[in-house]
């Protein structure tokens, strides 16, 4: 059954987030506005109804969203912007787009001895897991700088924390369990670098279930220390929540530039210990990245690379980036493969001899596989790269040197396989490293490069760089 047509397609290009057509009741725009009005500065006077030079301060505002989050910049309220609108998120706006951005170096403490105190407890937790969540969230921050924390029990500290319920004694209520789940304020007197956590969210340890409390802190006390947020996808100052593993969690690059830009570094490092490597995000802008796996979906292009990936709408000119954990929470990471199963409309992802599939978010019933589940022999150990054929309905799957075909619509793999890849794509003697269909054209990329062969001939074109698809949007 091959029933994808193009127009299909097309209507499918938006809905990787499930929202299948764009069509929003009073209800999403008011609460679009709202955000705008919480998160971008959309100022009442400016008002959604009055135009200035034909551009009303609402498309203006969600254009800067756009921009912010490297969604296509529309102007418009889409089901993207819509869905990045409904995740959870630190209540701080974003006001500057840019990486790492400070408050300014008005907003930072004058000294390195700093106090917090915590002025009361979540009963999702118990006060030991609490006081050990915002213990280490500190600690992030100290190990990168010269700030050293103290503890009080009583009276005021530099930094107070608090969990509170909607309306909690500032100007900004809190809104019910997800959306905004705290919020804190810049370096500063009286209110300045206090944190607040909104307790109706379900905070935890270290469970990937509800909110792990130390994330949220070491997120909120990067704003007691000085910095806003990032547009860097992996960093911690990125605006969403993400989930990780609060064990081995270390402080990303970005971050670690952003403090000591205002506090300069650690003197109690030891010059003797090897530097810490602080985790980078992949940069489309890297012509010798070497990308994990490319694939199609639903007629956008999507680029792996680490724990991240690119989605790209060829009708755009910015590739969005996010974290692969963001969209889906089951997938591995630093994946070797993946292609677009067109007749199950799902991705699949390899990773080592495992296979996961996904269809919108969710991780389709009885994934992961063995990639035995293809009839790959046990020897194969990874794919390194795999390709949809959309006019022959076959998957090819690269390894080492050689590649095989799998029939999708009868799910075997063809006779007469595997074969030399340069027996089939003519000059192709160094290893595959990512693939995919598109327009026609088989794409194989090797190492930095990417090479553009007819599918029907097996003629090769042109030598491309990766980036061709991918562009790089640094300016
Ligand atoms: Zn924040
Ligand atoms: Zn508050």
């Amino acid at each position: 059954m091959k029933t994808f047509n193009l127009s299909i397609l097309l209507s499918l290009a938006l809905a990787v987030y499930c929202v299948p057509v764009p069509q929003f009741t009073d209800k999403d725009e008011n609460f679009a506005k709202e955000y705008l009005y919480k998160f971008f500065n959309l100022t009442e006077e400016s008002g959604p109804t009055v135009k200035r030079g034909g551009i009303s301060p609402v498309s203006k505002k969600l254009a800067e969203m756009q921009r912010f989050f490297g969604l296509q910049i529309t102007g418009t309220l889409d089901a993207d912007t819509m869905a990045m609108m409904k995740k959870p998120r630190c209540g701080v706006p974003d006001t500057n787009i840019a990486r790492y951005s400070t408050f300014g170096n008005n907003f930072k403490w004058q000294t390195n001895s700093l106090t917090y105190r915590i002025e009361n407890y979540t009963p999702d937790m118990s006060v030991a897991e609490v006081d050990d969540s915002i213990e280490k969230a500190l600690q992030v921050w100290a190990k990168v700088t010269p700030l050293r924390f103290t503890r009080i029990y009583s009276g005021t500290a530099d930094i107070m924390i608090s969990f509170g319920r909607y309306a909690h004694g500032d100007y900004y209520p809190f809104d019910g369990p997800d959306g905004t789940l705290a919020h804190a304020f810049a370096p500063g007197p009286n209110i300045g670098g206090d944190a607040h956590f909104d307790d109706d969210e379900t905070f935890t340890f270290r469970s990937n279930t509800g909110y792990v409390l130390f994330m949220v802190a070491a997120h909120e006390f990067g704003h007691s220390l000085g910095l806003s947020h990032s547009d860097d996808p992996g960093a911690l100052m990125y605006p969403f929540y993400s989930y990780r593993n609060p064990d081995t969690f270390v402080l990303p690059w970005d971050d670690v530039n952003g403090i000591q830009s205002l506090y300069g570094p650690n003197p109690e490092t030891d010059p003797r210990e090897p530097r810490p490597t602080y985790p980078t995000t992949p940069d489309a802008c890297d012509s010798t990245m070497v990308l994990d796996a490319v694939a199609t979906l639903r007629g956008e292009l999507l680029f792996f690379k680490d724990s991240f990936f690119w989605r790209h709408y060829p009708q755009s000119s910015t590739p969005q980036q996010s974290l692969i954990i963001n969209f889906w929470p089951n997938a591995p990471v630093s994946i070797d493969s993946a292609y677009e199963s067109q007749l199950s409309d799902s991705v699949l992802l390899f990773k080592d001899r495992r296979v996961w599939a996904f269809r919108g978010y969710d991780l389709v019933q009885g994934y992961p596989k063995s990639i035995s589940s293809f009839g790959l022999p046990k020897t194969v150990k990874k794919v390194s790269a795999a390709l949809y054929d959309a006019d022959k309905g076959k998957t090819l799957f690269f390894v080492d040197s050689n590649y095989y075909s799998y029939d999708e619509a009868t799910k075997k793999m063809d006779e007469g396989f595997p074969k030399r890849v340069d027996e089939t794509f003519s000059g192709l003697t160094s290893k595959v490293t990512a693939a995919f269909q598109y327009r026609g054209f088989a794409y194989i990329y090797s190492g930095p490069y990417m090479y553009e062969y007819s599918l029907r001939s097996g003629r090769m074109f042109r030598v491309l760089k990766n980036n061709y698809f991918l562009p790089c949007t640094n300016y």
